[in-house]
């Protein structure tokens, strides 16, 4: 690695970041906006000096180098998942990029904790949408995302005579959006334990219990599976501050978490495109979005803009990626503006956010009768090389059928797709439980009902 990449990852350079970021609290919301439109202008002249492919698509829409002072956000188009994972080896600001690298670099679990050409952080999803994206950041995006987080989302207590304690629960084997920003703090500063939300629930009840930790965090669902354990008496443990992310957390699980640990839950809203946009604050009300590196719209169907209190989906622009700009990026999600700011004090504006699908749970008979899980996100995040869009129909109780559309080396994928699978059920121990079929075919179509893409597919007794 460089020098100035060495620096970049630095300590020195997270506490500049974390300096800057304390700054912007302060600020009222005219300054902030003022700071936002400086870091747009300038993201927008690194994307189109170094993204070919910003660089043309923006061309067709009249905007360029010289004009672009006068540039809003709103005049530029608005993009989606499809259009970056179409476009990636032009879109990435750095011509060694290379989106047939990063499917194989992903998909081998030897490289798992390892960084892409030892510099930079690769994040992959497949979202409620089916479709793979690949979300990569260079050594200063990372360093201001640590920071963003560290700041106002874990905001961990700092202690020079021991190390502060937490413990993350989630899907942990990959290059997951959680587990690779929770990883990887300073190791003179944190004592960190992942617990796998895919492992033996009991194993990490006995783990957590002998760690104790002061924070926790992780996916919605995994926190409150632990608090219905907390609740049994099992696990033991009295964590000062909780943050969820991930998957949706209802107000039942909400209070059920703060039943069990007496502490209200901090709702955090990150996603592979950025891993730090909004958080909750103490007083728990909407998110507040983190602006100063952000820009967030809400816009109708139409695409025109949406007025506060009226619920749109959520168009996001990245002011902090230099590395893959995301620029008017249309998220799957669903927001409401407010046009209230929140009495904590923190002047970043605040939405709210519908609840997002929530993906189901697929429950088996394991060894004994017991029942076992597979989690959704362990599917939701099922990537393989070649494997372009999948779906899990559970059959009958114990049977799964996996459709699959592929692109590429039919039976490197097959067995890709096999791999994985075995490795999922082995984890549960539903290895000799479970059987599965894997259905190629063309294209998966959207459920006739909802007219949304479903990705898994529940057995229903009739
Ligand atoms: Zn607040």
């Amino acid at each position: 690695m460089s020098l100035a990449d060495r620096y970049k990852l630095s300590v020195l350079n997270i506490v500049l970041k974390v300096y800057q970021l304390k700054k912007a609290e302060t600020m009222s919301l005219e300054q902030l906006e003022d700071l936002q439109r400086k870091r747009f202008i300038k993201m927008l002249k690194h994307a189109i000096k170094h993204s070919k492919f910003y660089r043309g698509y923006y061309q067709e829409h009249g905007i360029n180098l010289k004009n672009i002072d006068e540039v809003t956000v709103k005049d530029l188009p608005v993009i989606n998942k499809e259009i970056v994972m179409e476009n990636f080896d032009q879109l990435v600001c750095d011509s060694d990029i290379k989106k047939k690298e990063i499917e194989a670099f992903i998909c081998d679990p030897h490289l798992a904790h390892m960084k892409y050409k030892n510099k930079y952080e690769v994040i992959h999803t497949s979202g409620s949408s089916g479709r793979i994206g690949i979300f990569v950041y260079g050594p200063n995006d990372w360093s201001i995302l640590k920071a963003l987080v560290f700041t106002r989302v874990s905001k961990n207590k700092l202690r020079l005579s021991s190390k502060a304690k937490y413990a993350f629960i989630g899907a942990i084997d990959g290059h997951y959006a959680g587990i690779s920003l929770a990883k990887d703090s300073p190791k003179f500063l944190f004592d960190f334990l992942p617990v796998d939300i895919n492992g033996p629930l009991h194993e990490s009840v006995t783990r957590l219990n002998s760690f104790m930790p002061e924070c926790l965090c992780g996916y919605a669902s995994g926190v409150y599976l632990l608090a219905l354990e907390q609740l049994k008496g099992s696990l033991k443990i009295r964590p000062e501050r909780i943050v969820c992310s991930a998957d949706p957390l209802t107000d039942d699980m909400a209070e059920t978490i703060y039943k069990a640990f007496n502490v209200k839950p901090i709702n955090f809203y990150a996603a592979t495109e950025s891993l730090g946009m909004a958080a909750q604050c103490d007083l728990h009300e909407g998110f507040h979005m983190f602006n100063d590196w952000h820009i967030f719209e809400s816009i109708k169907q139409n695409g025109e803009a949406t007025k506060p209190g009226e619920p749109g989906s959520l168009v996001i622009t990245n002011l902090y990626n230099y590395t893959q700009p995301l620029i008017r990026y249309r998220m799957d999600d669903e927001v409401i503006l407010q046009e209230k700011g929140c009495s904590c004090g923190w002047p970043f504006p605040v939405f709210s956010k519908l609840a997002g699908r929530k993906e189901e749970f697929l429950w088996f008979e394991g060894p004994d009768g017991n029942k076992e899980y597979i989690h959704p996100i362990t599917l939701v995040e099922f990537i393989v090389a070649g494997l372009k869009k999948i779906q899990f129909v559970q059959v009958e109780k114990n049977k799964l059928r996996l459709n699959a559309v592929i692109q590429g080396d039919r039976d490197a994928t097959i067995s890709g797709i096999r791999n994985r699978m075995d490795e999922i059920l082995k984890k549960k121990n539903l290895i000799n439980f479970v059987d599965y079929e894997i259905n190629i075919v063309e294209d998966i179509p959207n459920d006739p009902k909802t007219g949304k893409y479903k990705l898994i597919i529940p057995f229903r007794q009739t």
